[in-house]
Parts: structure tokens; C-alpha cells; sequence
């Protein structure tokens, strides 16, 4: 028999009415149940299809029509009908944490809150979608509207206040239009030629410009209240706080810092730097033609920073926006180390003419995309499996359970080591070096303090996967005994 809706004046959502309900500290939302509403908090109970009761704002429940049109428009079936047919399992109910009765009391509402945030900051974002999956479940992500049409606003990982940041994703189209603007400036003969003239400079103001951001950021730190600090950069200690970053997303109005300096001015700086690297080699060497070792090292390079740019929500999830602050460490990391260090290469071909073979050029082209290959592989590999664990075209994958409800990939790349993108990485990096020949170990820096850096940074989330898996990571150790090269490492 069909239930009788019932609302009050000033209520908006009737009770007995099926609704769209958030999950605390995320953006999916869960078809839901209104039980009562509570006139003096405003606030609703709604019931989940697995028996969990919690307490919302009205602001966190949209009527399902809202999200019917995006259904209908995707061709799947509502996430009723879906969840009907499987299991039905809130995030909520996959942590062994959190008490699923129907009478939850308010101690045990805010664990389950708590353990959905902890839970949804380890979820990846997911891009474009509108209906996703969690462990099984379909849930819908709420898509934020963008102001420009070919911008994509997406909400970063839930902080530790539950709140979400919004992102815009543009990195590309900036992209775009550096490139235009480079273009236009080489058609005018605007002399691109001065920044390999004043690359010193221009790397030490770039240092200094760091130092004073640095400074700026560490002052304003001191403004914000706790809960915005990072928990890396709040020692006490001034100079390892400095260095860290105690701030973890500062923002100027809606301008994200941390964000903006990640991507846009070091990787694309970079490429830009390696461009006039191409015409300093033609002009210092006389040449008509760049020489091949500084086309395959600008086109390998080229190939890696779009390929970040084309993939930017990826880093939402990275360490350095999710856990580090933005302090010296990460400025002088993005404005300085990446475009005026990765560029070494082809800083050094300029005055260091390489002949390669065609023959050599051929195996290096062929490691850089055996290296990328790996790198793409695992990366998107893992990002489709978090996003999605049930996606018919992983069906052919194992993994392993672990007691958060996330599992582990056992087989595929993630079956090879337990970090097959570093290795297609390091691969890659020296794919880049190898067409400078073996005079000097100059261009050969990168691959060794890239190798440093991530054997390093390999063994800090291992740490943080045996803290978060306990006994899974150990059984997925023992399945996958080599952390980055195979039957070496
Ligand atoms: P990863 O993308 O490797 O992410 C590590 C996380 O993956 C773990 O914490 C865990 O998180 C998840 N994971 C680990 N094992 C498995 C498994 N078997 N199955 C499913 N999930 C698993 O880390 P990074 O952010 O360090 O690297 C991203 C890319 O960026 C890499 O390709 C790296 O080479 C590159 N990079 C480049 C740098 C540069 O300067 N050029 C610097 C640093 C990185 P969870 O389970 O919570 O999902």
C-alpha cells in the first residue's frame, strides 16, 4: 500500500517522501527516505535503503526529480532500480566502524558521519560523471555548474571540516593559450631567444618570487582558523612549518594558490622554457633544423606535461593537495625546481651538439613509449577501478578485500609491483636523458634525483597503506613482493 505523505507548513520535503539525500562529507547522494522533520533544527531524518538513519540539512536533499533529467540523458536506470537488484549498501556500511541500526543514537550518527568522510576522502574524484559506483553502490555526484562553458567545476576531496573546495578545471585550455601566445610572439619575432639569455635570472627572480610567496603564506597562516592548517606543517618548529607549509588551501577570494601553482606555471612554464631551448640550439649551432635529440627531448616532455594537464582532476587526490600545506617545499618545488631543473636537458643541448642515429633514436622513442605505456597503464588502471569497481572492462582483474570495503588490485600493472607508474616514470626519465649521449652527467640529474625521489616517496605510502589496510596490505605484499622494479626492488 502506498504511504501517505505528510508535510507541515515551512517543511519542504514531506515525510514518507523518497528523496535524494547527501552522504555527510561527500557530494553522492543516496536515494533516501524522510522519516520526521524537526521543527526547532530545521533538520530531517532520513532513512537509507540499508536501514541507516541520519539527520540532514534541507540543503543537503534535492527532490529525485532534480536528478532524473541527468538519468535519463546518461541512458542508465535510476539508482533505485539498480540498487534493487544488487546488494543495496550504503559507504557507511562498509566500515566495520559504523553501526548500522535503524535507532541510531546521536553518538552513533556522528561515527558514521565521521567514518563517510574519512571513507569518501579516500574515494578519487571522478570526472564528468554524473552516476558513479562506491564498493558496489551507484550513487549520483552532484556537478557543480561552471560560469565559463568550457571550464569544468568539480569539488576536491572532503576536508577535515567536511567541506569540499570547488576546482575549476582549465588547465588544458590555459594550456591552449600559452600556446597560442608563444605562437603569436614567434610570428611577430618577439624573441623568445631572451629567456635562454637570462635563464639564470630569470630562475634566480623566479627563486626569490617563491621566498617571498613562501613568507606571505607562512604570515597569513597565522589569519585562518586551525581547522584550514595541514597536519604536515604545524610543528611548531618555524622553519620546518616554513618549509612545509601550515595553510593547506590558501585562497585569495576563490583563487586557489596551492592549486594554481601545481600545474599552470611549473608544467607549463617548463615546455615553454624547453621551446627556447629549441631555438637557442638552432641559433647557437647555426642550424636550420633543431637536431634530433632536442626534438625527442622536447616531444617526450611536451607528451608528459599534456598529459598531466588532460588528466589535472587526477591531482585532487595527490598528496600534495590533500595532505601537504603550502609552504616553501611546495613554491619553490612548482615555480622554480620543475621549469628551470626538468629543462636541463634541453638547456644543455644547446651548447653541447648530440648526433644520434636514427637507429638509437628508434629505441629511444621505443623505451619512452614502452615507459609511458606502463605509466598511462597503471595510472588510468587504478583511477577506473577506484572509480568504478564493478566496470565490466576491469571484470578480468583480481584483487583482495581490504576492512575499509576498498580492494586491492592483485593482478594487471597493480599486479606486477606495487607501483607500476613509478616505474613507467623512471623509465620515461631516462628515455629523456639518452639522447644527450654520455659526455656529461647533467642530463642524466633528473633521472637519478627522480629515481631518489621516488623510492622515497614509494616508502612513505607504504607506510600510509599498512596504516590504512593492516592485514590486506601485508597479504597484497606478499602477493606483489617487488615494490618498483620488477625481481630488483
Ligand atoms: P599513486 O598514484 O601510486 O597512489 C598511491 C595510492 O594508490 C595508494 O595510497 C593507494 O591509495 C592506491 N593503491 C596502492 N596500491 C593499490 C592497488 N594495488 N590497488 C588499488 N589501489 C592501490 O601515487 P602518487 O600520487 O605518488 O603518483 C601519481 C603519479 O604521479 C605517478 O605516476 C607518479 O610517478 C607521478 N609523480 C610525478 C612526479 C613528478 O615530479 N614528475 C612527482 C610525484 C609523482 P587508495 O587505496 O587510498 O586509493
Amino acid at each position: 500500500m502506498k504511504e501517505q505523505l505528510l508535510k507541515m507548513p515551512g517543511q519542504k520535503f514531506a515525510i514518507n517522501e523518497l528523496v535524494m539525500g547527501r552522504w555527510p562529507g561527500s557530494n553522492l547522494y543516496y536515494e533516501v527516505q524522510v522519516v520526521s522533520f524537526d521543527n526547532i533544527t530545521d533538520h530531517y531524518t532520513v532513512k537509507y535503503k540499508d536501514g541507516t538513519e541520519l539527520e540532514l540539512k534541507e540543503s543537503d536533499i534535492k527532490h529525485t526529480s532534480s536528478f532524473r533529467s541527468k538519468k535519463r540523458h546518461s541512458g542508465s536506470s535510476s539508482p533505485s532500480r539498480r540498487r534493487s537488484r544488487s546488494r543495496s549498501r550504503s559507504p557507511g556500511r562498509t566500515s566495520k566502524n559504523i553501526s548500522r541500526r535503524s535507532n541510531s543514537q546521536g553518538r552513533e550518527i556522528k561515527e558514521v558521519k565521521k567514518a563517510a568522510i574519512l571513507e569518501t576522502k579516500l574515494t578519487p574524484m571522478l570526472r564528468e560523471n554524473s552516476v558513479g559506483r562506491y564498493n558496489g553502490e551507484r550513487y549520483i555526484l552532484e556537478k557543480t555548474d561552471a560560469s565559463l562553458s568550457f571550464t569544468q567545476v568539480v569539488d576536491g576531496m572532503p576536508l577535515s571540516n567536511g567541506k569540499a573546495l570547488k576546482y575549476r578545471i582549465n588547465g588544458f585550455y590555459a594550456f591552449v593559450l600559452t600556446a597560442t601566445s608563444v605562437g603569436v610572439s614567434l610570428y611577430f619575432k618577439m624573441g623568445l631567444y631572451y629567456v635562454y639569455d637570462h635563464f639564470l635570472q630569470l630562475a634566480v627572480s623566479a627563486t626569490v618570487f617563491s621566498v617571498l610567496l613562501s613568507i606571505y603564506l607562512y604570515v597569513r597562516s597565522y589569519k585562518v582558523p586551525h581547522e584550514e592548517l595541514s597536519l604536515a606543517g604545524n610543528s611548531g618548529n618555524l622553519v620546518y612549518d616554513f618549509f612545509m607549509g601550515r595553510e593547506l588551501n590558501p585562497c585569495i577570494g576563490t583563487f586557489d594558490l596551492k592549486y594554481f601553482c601545481e600545474l599552470r606555471p611549473g608544467l607549463i612554464g617548463w615546455v615553454v622554457i624547453n621551446l627556447v631551448m629549441l631555438l637557442a640550439e638552432m641559433k647557437a649551432q647555426n642550424l636550420d633544423a633543431p637536431s634530433l635529440s632536442m626534438i625527442l627531448v622536447n616531444s617526450f616532455q611536451f607528451l608528459y606535461v599534456v598529459d598531466a594537464l588532460w588528466n589535472e582532476e587526477a591531482i585532487l587526490t595527490t598528496m600534495d593537495i590533500t595532505h601537504d600545506g603550502f609552504g616553501f617545499m611546495l613554491a619553490f618545488g612548482d615555480l622554480v625546481w620543475v621549469p628551470f631543473v626538468y629543462s636541463l636537458q634541453a638547456f644543455y643541448l644547446v651548447n653541447h651538439p648530440t648526433k644520434i642515429s636514427w637507429p638509437i633514436a628508434s629505441a629511444v622513442i621505443a623505451l619512452n613509449v614502452f615507459g609511458y605505456a606502463i605509466f598511462r597503464g597503471a595510472n588510468s588502471q587504478k583511477y577506473a577501478f577506484r572509480r568504478n569497481p564493478n566496470d565490466p572492462k576491469l571484470a578480468h582483474l583480481k584483487s583482495i578485500p581490504t576492512a575499509t570495503g576498498k580492494n586491492l588490485l592483485i593482478s594487471g600493472w597493480w599486479g606486477l609491483v606495487r607501483h607500476p607508474n613509478y616505474l613507467g616514470d623512471i623509465i620515461m626519465a631516462l628515455a629523456w636523458s639518452l639522447p644527450c649521449g654520455f659526455n656529461h652527467i647533467l642530463p642524466y640529474f633528473y633521472v637519478i634525483y627522480f629515481t631518489c625521489l621516488l623510492i622515497h616517496r614509494e616508502a612513505r605510502d607504504e607506510r600510509q597503506c599498512k596504516k590504512k589496510y593492516g592485514l590486506a596490505w601485508e597479504k597484497y605484499c606478499q602477493r606483489v613482493q617487488y615494490r618498483i622494479f620488477p625481481y630488483i626492488y
